[in-house]
């Protein structure tokens, strides 16, 4: 291998310089759309990278130009190492970012100021305290929506993640946007995604067409302003003329940001995946654990990227179940 060579260019010419580590196969939530209702066969414990083998792994993508690493799961702070994972990594020179549903953040405020966490991804998929036990199978409504608000006025900026499903929670669309009248936070309205065991199907889906004309249809034209994106975003942002947050939406599904794709995925068993919809894997742990070096299979990953969505380049490929179900679970995966 060249000293020069870009093990992270892939053969569309797209540089991987964000790695999304998982931390953990578990949750303190059930989202449906995330988790199936009979669950997920766990890895053992001992497949689970340790903490200093995630930081090996991350300080190679590092050395080949990861710039910035976003810890998600499973659920990351329910990780019981989860302090020790974060301080090792915030001694590698990258932005450290988080996705977390929020139940317990309250109890991280500290740690993750210490070690220059700023930017906070929180899932929260309605603002109605019924609707959110159903979604999550869980009653954790009040403790996630004050730890938004406390993330807020600790100075964090705010993500806030909303996947949108037909029927369920597309009629607060209007509510989400009002919510950021008043707080300096972005929602994030995600298009529902396939996964293996997650009943998805294209009705079920909320596009980002249909996200604009419920916002067409309750904001007057010269009040709904297009924000620029950043480069290697995901999503389609802007903001209501006068409020403090701003919103966005994520379409994976009807609008795919494959061009611009500077994202890989560690799941928390050590395997490497070049995209969230790829079925194929590559298994670093393995091969850190017996003392052989990773980089040529993080090199052959990247290079066997495929120009969209694992391959489902279309949306009647993404209608197919089969291909789906080849694909983990959300949860098992690190959204
Ligand atoms: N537990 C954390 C949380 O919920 O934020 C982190 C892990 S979760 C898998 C990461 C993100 O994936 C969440 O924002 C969640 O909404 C999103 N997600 C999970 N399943 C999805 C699906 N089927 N379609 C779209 N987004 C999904
Ligand atoms: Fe847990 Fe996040 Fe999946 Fe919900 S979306 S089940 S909070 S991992």
């Amino acid at each position: 291998m060249s000293k020069n060579k870009n093990i992270l260019q892939d053969t569309f010419g797209r540089d991987h310089t964000y790695l999304r580590i998982s931390l953990i196969e578990c949750c303190n939530l059930r989202c449906t759309y995330c988790m199936p209702e009979e669950g997920v066969q766990l890895s053992p414990k001992s497949h689970i990278m340790t903490y200093e083998e995630i930081y090996d792994i991350a300080k190679i993508f590092v050395k080949h130009g990861v710039n910035k690493i976003r810890l998600t799961g499973g659920e990351p702070l329910v990780r019981k190492d989860f302090k020790v994972v974060l301080e090792k990594l915030a001694t590698l020179p990258v932005e450290l970012s988080i996705t977390s549903n929020a139940v317990i953040i309250d109890r991280f405020i500290d740690v993750l100021k210490t070690n220059n966490v700023k930017n906070i991804n929180v899932s929260l998929d309605s603002l109605n305290r019924e609707k959110f036990k159903h979604i999550t199978r869980r009653a954790e409504f009040d403790k996630v929506y004050n730890n938004i608000l406390l993330l807020v006025k600790e100075g964090f900026n705010v993500k806030v993640n909303t996947v949108l499903i037909n029927g369920f929670n597309d009629n607060e669309i209007i509510d989400f946007i009002n919510f950021t009248k008043e707080h300096p936070i972005s929602v994030r309205f995600i298009e529902f995604m396939p996964f293996d065991g997650n009943k998805w199907d294209m009705s079920k889906m909320v596009s980002y067409a249909e996200v604009m004309n419920y916002v067409e249809n309750s904001f007057s034209k010269e009040d709904i302003i297009r924000l620029a994106d950043a480069p290697n975003d995901t999503s389609k942002n802007y903001k209501i003329k006068g409020y403090k947050g701003s919103f966005a939406i994520i379409s994976s599904v009807t609008n795919p940001f494959c061009d611009s794709c500077n994202r890989l995925r560690l799941t928390a068993n050590g395997q490497l995946k070049n995209c969230l919809f790829s079925s194929t894997e590559s298994d670093l742990l393995t091969l850190l654990r017996a003392g052989r070096p990773i980089e040529p299979a993080i090199e052959k990953a990247v290079k066997v990227k495929l120009k969209m969505r694992g391959g489902m380049d279309s949306l009647k490929k993404l209608e197919k179940p089969e291909l789906h179900t080849k694909n983990r679970s959300m949860i098992t995966i690190g959204g």
